[in-house]
């Protein structure tokens, strides 16, 4: 195929870390071979999101769009694909390519290949550039990183399963979190308020650590068991060395030997959140009871279609507060002091 067309749509950039996002026009590609075009409805709002514009991890190229919880309808599809037809609903996480040949693609972990191309954070690679994520009004994708949407849910509040949803059920999934287990959720923001309802219907029983005492009752309706504000010496001395698993969801600094010292025998933190400077580990606080500290990113893509299957069945979708395109700064401020209920998703129909 000869290199395809490309064409210019609007979206919302960061000129630079310090820039506040704004109206920009990108190029995006017309589908090659096996590549879906898919217009977006809604894209969800993650912390990563933030990080990336602000280019706290260090591997930003401007202009940078972000946006990787993204639900549409299939608009184009190249002609060798067969996963879509035109008109059906799709779904697009984190990852938008890779070689589909490598040992980690074809074990389902397409997050860990070194071809995977990233919905935005990656290098385009049929007509250059960065990629741009999903807040613009379309997207192109290799078919098999386009995810089914069951249609019984609502098409909003399920775009952030695409990245806190299997950000959270991955891990879960991986420690073998159920009946019996005892399980801790630090910081109740979009990750961890997805991470308590799976943990809740994987039968586990689910404490949720929180430094805001405000979400107390928020996370007792989302299914936590209890609840301890971690400022609190006293609550957190009652639970040391009782936990079997820890999924560490938290955006900035913090203390990860404070929730070390939470696990029993053999347990477990694994960080799905991804701060901007390395958090100090003592080895004592691992070799006495020989506890482990692992981290998880998203998750395949069968294991994420698995997931969106699961909140099909059991009806679980994000809790959501719909924003206009326009309010994204305000958004990034609001979640910058924990104070998301408990994801945003841009209504995309503002953008156009
Ligand atoms: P979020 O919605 O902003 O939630 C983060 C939560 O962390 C806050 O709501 C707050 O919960 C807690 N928190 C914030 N600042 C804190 C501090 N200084 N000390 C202690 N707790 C604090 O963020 P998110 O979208 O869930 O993302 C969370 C992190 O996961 C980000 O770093 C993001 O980049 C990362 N991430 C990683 C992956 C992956 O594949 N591993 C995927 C997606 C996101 P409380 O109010 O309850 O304390
Ligand atoms: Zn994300």
């Amino acid at each position: 195929m000869s290199t395809p067309r490309a064409y210019s749509v609007k979206a919302y950039a960061a000129g630079g870390a310090k820039e506040p996002l704004a109206p920009a026009s990108i190029s995006r590609r017309e589908p090659t071979d096996h590549d879906v075009q898919i217009e977006i409805l809604y894209c969800g709002v993650c912390h990563s999101d933030i990080h990336f514009a602000r280019n706290e991890w260090g591997f930003t190229q401007y202009p940078a769009v972000p946006g990787h919880e993204i639900v549409g309808r299939i608009k184009k599809v190249g002609p060798k694909v067969t996963k879509f037809k035109e008109g059906d609903l799709a779904g697009i996480g984190c990852m938008v390519g890779a070689d589909l040949a490598c040992p980690q693609c074809r074990a389902g972990n397409e997050q860990y290949s070194p071809g995977m191309i990233g919905t935005y954070m990656a290098t385009e690679p049929v007509i250059g550039g960065p990629t741009f994520g999903g807040y613009s009004e379309n997207i192109i994708a290799h078919e098999h990183f386009a995810l089914r949407i069951p249609e019984n849910l609502d098409l909003a509040a399920v775009a952030p399963l695409l990245c806190a949803g299997i950000t959270t059920y991955s891990p879960l999934r991986h420690w073998k979190v159920g009946p019996g287990r005892k399980v801790g959720i630090v910081g109740l923001g979009g990750l961890g308020h997805m991470a308590v309802k799976f943990a809740r219907a994987f039968g586990a029983h689910v404490v949720v650590f929180t430094t805001s005492p405000s979400k107390k009752e928020d996370a007792r309706r989302l299914g936590a068991h209890e609840i301890i504000v971690s400022s609190n010496a006293g609550e957190m001395k009652a639970h040391a060395g009782t936990f079997d698993f820890i999924l560490d969801c938290v955006s900035a600094q913090h203390d990860i030997g404070a929730y070390l010292a939470m696990l029993a025998v053999d347990g477990n933190i694994t960080l799905v959140g991804a701060p901007e400077k390395p958090l100090p580990v003592a080895a004592f606080s691992l070799i006495m009871g020989r506890k482990s500290l692992s981290g998880s990113m998203i998750g395949g893509i069968r294991e994420t279609q698995e997931m969106l299957d699961f909140c099909g069945e059991h009806g679980i979708t994000a809790d959501i507060e719909m924003i206009r395109m326009d309010q994204i700064n305000e958004a990034y401020e609001r979640m910058l002091r924990s104070d998301v209920k408990y994801r945003f998703v841009i209504d995309m129909k503002s953008l156009r």
